[in-house]
């Protein structure tokens, strides 16, 4: 069987971080489903749909062709051929994939992309509805979180020094938006499922977290 390992989490919880540090550490792909979703968001703004319109970003996402490529850098993200990777993680398209992402008929678009490409191919997959929906078989399943103080604390972190940064408050703001939005959705809505491990990395660093997620995974592949 192929590995796939899910890994679902709220925003800033360090899923794509840790997540590609522990995928490369396992010699394993890393799947970022965010920025399918950011991709969509981004396509559908630039085209003037609007994002409130849940037939009208269901037509667009099924007319625009939505795929990854892996460097070694990571995960690029694609549009209908054009590499979007470096235009998809401003605050206004952070909030649009959260809002196209309540639309099942989009949801079942990207969750059908991903599941073909996690089936031939051993994966860490991250996003929102990894465990439930996207792969409901896999290996290790895990939600990875962290109090919301701590997520803006290191969003914030990030971003303080760059030109037109927001503050501390306006991040944390944001990010209970975009939580709510995310835990109160009627299609899959974010939740740890029963089987899934709960790391909770508010106490702990980077390496702390990386490191505890292979010794689960050990644990988990020689059940
Ligand atoms: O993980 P990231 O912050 O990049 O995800 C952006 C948004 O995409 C999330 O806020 C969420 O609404 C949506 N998403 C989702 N399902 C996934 C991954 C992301 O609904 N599997």
């Amino acid at each position: 069987m192929v590995l796939n390992i899910a890994m679902d989490g709220p925003v800033g919880a360090g899923k794509s971080s840790i997540a590609k540090a522990v995928a490369d550490r396992l010699g394993i792909l890393h799947l970022d489903t965010g920025a399918m979703y950011r991709a969509v968001g981004l396509s559908a703004i630039r085209a003037g749909v609007d994002l409130q319109d849940e037939a009208a970003v269901t037509a667009h996402t099924r007319q625009i062709d939505v795929a990854v490529a892996h460097s070694a850098q990571g995960q690029r993200t694609i549009v209908n051929g054009e590499d979007v990777t470096d235009y998809i993680r401003t605050p206004e398209v952070s909030m649009a994939a959260s809002t196209v992402g309540k639309y099942a008929g989009v949801r079942r678009e990207m969750v059908a992309i991903q599941q073909k490409l996690a089936a031939s191919t051993p994966m860490l997959v991250d996003g929102r509805d990894i465990c439930v929906r996207v792969l409901p078989g896999a290996t290790v399943k895990l939600f990875l979180t962290a109090s919301a103080e701590e997520r803006a604390r290191r969003r914030w972190n990030e971003m303080k020094d760059k030109p037109d940064a927001p503050s501390y408050e306006e991040v944390l703001r944001d990010l209970r938006a975009r939580d709510a939005q995310d835990m109160n959705r009627e299609v899959d809505p974010l939740r740890p499922t029963e089987d899934a491990v709960i790391v909770d990395s508010t106490e702990m660093n980077f390496e702390q977290v990386v490191a505890y997620i292979l010794k689960i995974v050990e644990e988990k592949t020689h059940e």
